[in-house]
């Protein structure tokens, strides 16, 4: 009889230890949360914004909308229909005009903070940016920072550190971070300048694809050097170029590229990453096309999630 009210007593801790489908369904959804790039405006490469509340995805990054667009009544349009469906914003993704990524070289002289040229003009717009980031409640501002000068003891380079810096301590006094998105520096360089910039707000968007794209190394190795300071990625796929660096890689569907997509997200789960997985789709014959590699990409996410999060023994 004691024995019987012994394992009477245990009950609770077995069912406290025992999860359910649908607790482990969301416990998955929290972790490595699945998301899109959307864009409120026609500007920029996302998804427009409905379209991407139709996919039933948990977060997206929101390509800033053009001045003009930034109104409080589209702030509220944007944060209600967020709420309604559910959807976290995790950042405002920056953007200048005049930015072209059509060559190398172009992107080195068009995007960014970087080209000397347009940097007062761009800072200002960025803070503006940063501003209509907090208006949305989003403690993330992200952009591609431009070609970062290679000579550490230039001029040239002390002047992007001291940009960067700037940008961090702006968006800081928005309670905000800034995500740097990867791709134009190899991962030992912009392991070097994350730390020449020594802001502990400066973080990194980590995107595989644009490591092949421009040619700047393996992004696993990469991966692996700046682990620490991811908060996001984009999940997108590339093949090499013949002359890599010197022309584009090309863009194809997520899990089909060089990137080796499992062992990506097996060596972001390695550093204890739980953050979002954002799907980034920019080469495309068609939107139809677009959507519907997206929605692939979404299925696969959600396999190779599965696999990481409850290997098999
Ligand atoms: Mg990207």
């Amino acid at each position: 009889m004691n024995r019987i009210l012994f394992y009477i007593t245990l009950l609770p801790l077995f069912f406290a230890h025992t999860i359910s489908a649908a607790e482990n369904e969301t416990m998955l959804n929290e972790a490595l949360p699945i998301g899109v790039i959307a864009r409120f405006d026609d500007h920029g490469t996302g998804l427009p914004f409905d379209k991407a509340m139709e996919l039933g995805v948990s977060v997206i990054q929101l390509k800033v909308p053009v001045a003009a667009n930034r109104t409080e009544e589209n702030v509220k349009k944007i944060r209600n229909t967020l709420e309604k469906h559910n959807v976290r914003l995790v950042c405002v993704v920056s953007g200048f005009a005049g930015e072209s990524y059509k060559t190398i070289p172009i992107v080195k002289e068009t995007v960014g903070l970087a080209p000397e040229k347009t940097r007062k003009t761009r800072f200002e717009e960025f803070k503006e940016v940063s501003d209509f980031a907090k208006r949305l409640g989003t403690a993330s501002v992200q952009f591609h920072l431009g070609v970062v000068p290679h000579d550490t003891a230039s001029k040239e380079y002390k002047d992007v550190v001291q940009i960067t810096r700037d940008a961090c301590d702006y968006v800081f006094e928005n309670g905000q971070s800034l995500n740097l998105e990867t791709g134009q520096e190899t991962g030992s360089a912009l392991l070097q300048f994350i730390r020449d910039v020594n802001r502990l707000n400066l973080h990194v968007n980590f995107d595989p694809a644009n490591m092949i794209l421009y040619g700047c190394g393996e992004p696993i190795e990469a991966l692996r050097l700046v682990g620490h300071f991811v908060r996001s990625t984009h999940c997108k796929d590339a093949r090499w170029a013949k002359q890599p660096g010197k022309e584009w890689g090309e863009e194809v569907l997520f899990g089909t590229g060089d990137v080796n997509a499992p062992l990506f997200l097996k060596t972001l789960h390695d550093f204890g990453y739980d953050g979002p997985l954002i799907i980034e789709r920019e080469n495309r014959e068609s939107p139809e096309q677009q959507y519907n590699d997206i929605l692939k990409t979404i299925e696969y996410l959600k396999q190779l999630r599965k696999n990481i999060l409850q290997p098999k023994n």
